[in-house]
């Protein structure tokens, strides 16, 4: 039998490890200087590919810096791409992608402008992003949440989707796209967009420190009382 809305029972354990995180780690809210243009923070997931955030972030700003606007990025060949996006981990892979994707937007829109999808609902905004080439579930969600749209969508990576597995609140091999559509039902009700994209920085945190990939240090875990994997081991 579906259950009411708001009436699942992870949705009372999600409210729970966001206490005990903030408590863990002290809270990490975006400051509105950090949310980036929606087109930069595309650019930034589509050439992200297993690259630390830094290097995405040099090379999104370079790109900007040197050739001004996007739509003079995507007259740019994929060689010459490829040659700026050397910090990247696969800079061909990278250079390709961006120039795919940035001339699907200027074929569809005629420039380089995302603004359209802050007027749609956000299930139509993502399925819009998603038909992008080189972009995927955590790019979209990240062009929602993590720029200046400030919407609500859950931005999920490795570390996320591990700690969600672990603790059986979406399925165990439940990939980004699952995990997100798992999560978005249940996420409380009174989660803004800023406490949504605070729930994934500090799981980040929780997924470096605790829940690490290979040997999760369940006894020294907060989450230990109320995770499955943990209970499993006593
Ligand atoms: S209790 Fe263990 S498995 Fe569960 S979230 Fe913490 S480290 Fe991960």
């Amino acid at each position: 039998m579906q259950l009411p809305f708001g009436s699942d029972p992870r949705t009372d354990i999600l409210r729970q490890l966001q206490a005990d995180l903030i408590s863990a780690f002290g809270r990490i809210i975006r400051p509105p200087e950090k949310r980036r243009d929606p087109v930069w923070v595309l650019v930034h997931g589509v050439i992200g590919a297993q690259t630390k955030t830094a290097a995405s972030n040099a090379s999104t700003d370079g790109l900007l810096a040197e050739f001004c606007t996007w739509e003079a990025v995507a007259q740019v060949s994929v060689e010459e791409l490829e040659a700026r996006l050397k910090r990247q981990t696969f800079p061909s892979v990278a250079a390709k992608r961006l120039k795919d994707c940035l001339q699907a937007i200027i074929a569809e829109r005629g420039a380089v402008d995302l603004r359209h999808l802050d007027n749609l609902p956000i299930e139509d905004a993502m399925a819009w992003l998603e038909h992008l080439p080189g972009v995927a579930r955590k790019n979209s969600a990240g062009v929602m949440n993590a720029s200046s749209f400030n919407r609500k969508a859950m931005v999920i990576d490795g570390h996320h989707r591990r700690i969600m597995q672990r603790m059986e609140i979406v399925p165990s091999k439940a990939d980004t796209a699952r995990t997100y559509d798992a999560l978005m039902p249940i996420v409380p009700d009174e989660w803004s967009a800023e406490d949504i994209d605070e729930h994934h920085l500090l799981l980040k945190k929780l997924g470096q420190r605790h829940c690490r990939p290979r040997t999760p240090d369940c006894g020294k875990c907060f989450a230990q009382s109320y995770c499955v994997t943990a209970k499993r081991q006593t």
